[in-house]
C-alpha cells in the first residue's frame, strides 16, 4: 500500500510537471483529498511528500484528526454549514468553500473571537450548475472584495469544482475562465494579502487544470484508490 501511494503521487507529480512547466514555470501543488480514507492510510501519503489534505465533512475531520500525522495541513473543501464553523475554525488551515455572505460573516465572527484571520478561497460555480455550491461567475470579484474587507478573513484565491464533462475540448474553457477570474482578482490587489491560490482539477482532469494554470489540484481517488462509502 505504502509503495503504491508513493508511486501514484510520484507519477502524478511527473505528469503535472510535464503539463505545466513549459507554460507556467512550475507545476501545481497536490492537495491529497483524504475523505473517507482511514487515517493510517492517509498518513502513508506523508512519505510521498504530501503536505496538505482536503476533507469535505466537519464530522469526519473531528473524528480523524487525532490519528492524522500532525504536520499535515487540512483544507476544508466541501460545503460548510455556518453552524459548524465553530468546530473547525482552529482545526483547518484553510476553507476553500467560501460561497456565501452568511458563511463569510460567521467565519469572520469566529476568527475574530480567536484573534486570527482565516485563510479562505472563494468557491466559484464556474459551470453555473444549480446543484453545485459557489458564487456566480459575475459576482465573484465583488464578493471576494467584500469578503477580503472582513477583518477575520484572508482571501487567498479561488476554488472551483468543474462540470462533469468528459470531452476535453468542451471542458477546457471552464478552466481557462477560472484562470482569467483568478488573474483579474490578483491584478486588483484588493487585500493586504496576496492572491496566490487557484484550486481546480481533480483525479479525472488534473492535467487539463495544470495546463490551464491551476496552482493547486485536489486529488483523491487517483492517490488513494476508489472511495467506498459506508
Ligand atoms: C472529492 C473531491 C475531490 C477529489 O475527487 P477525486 O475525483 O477523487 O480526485 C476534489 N474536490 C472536491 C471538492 C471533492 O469533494
Amino acid at each position: 500500500m505504502e509503495n503504491e501511494i508513493c508511486e501514484r503521487v510520484a507519477r502524478i507529480r511527473r505528469e503535472l510537471e510535464e503539463a505545466a512547466c513549459e507554460r507556467w514555470g512550475r507545476a501545481p501543488e497536490i492537495i491529497a483529498v483524504s475523505k473517507t480514507v482511514a487515517a493510517p492510510v492517509v498518513n502513508l501519503a506523508k512519505q510521498a511528500g504530501i503536505k496538505r489534505l482536503g476533507e469535505n465533512r466537519v464530522q469526519e475531520i473531528l473524528e480523524k484528526m487525532p490519528y492524522l500525522d500532525a504536520s499535515f495541513q487540512i483544507d476544508l473543501i466541501g460545503r460548510l454549514q455556518s453552524n459548524k464553523v465553530k468546530y473547525i475554525i482552529d482545526k483547518v488551515s484553510q476553507i476553500q468553500s467560501l460561497d456565501r455572505e452568511s458563511l463569510a460573516q460567521e467565519i469572520d465572527r469566529r476568527a475574530g473571537q480567536r484573534g486570527v484571520r482565516m485563510p479562505v478561497l472563494v468557491q466559484v460555480n464556474i459551470g453555473n450548475e444549480p446543484q453545485k455550491g459557489g458564487v456566480a461567475v459575475e459576482d465573484t470579484l465583488t464578493f471576494a472584495r467584500w469578503a477580503a474587507s472582513l477583518p477575520g478573513i484572508k482571501v487567498r484565491g479561488l476554488m472551483a469544482v468543474m462540470p462533469d464533462i468528459d470531452d476535453e475540448q468542451a471542458l477546457r474553457p471552464y478552466f481557462t475562465r477560472m484562470r482569467r477570474l483568478f488573474e483579474a482578482l490578483r491584478d486588483e490587489a484588493i487585500t493586504s494579502t496576496e492572491i496566490e491560490e487557484l484550486s481546480m482539477g481533480m483525479s479525472g482532469d488534473y492535467l487539463l487544470a495544470a495546463q490551464e494554470g491551476a496552482t493547486h489540484v485536489r486529488i483523491g481517488s487517483a492517490i488513494f484508490g476508489a472511495r467506498t462509502y459506508a
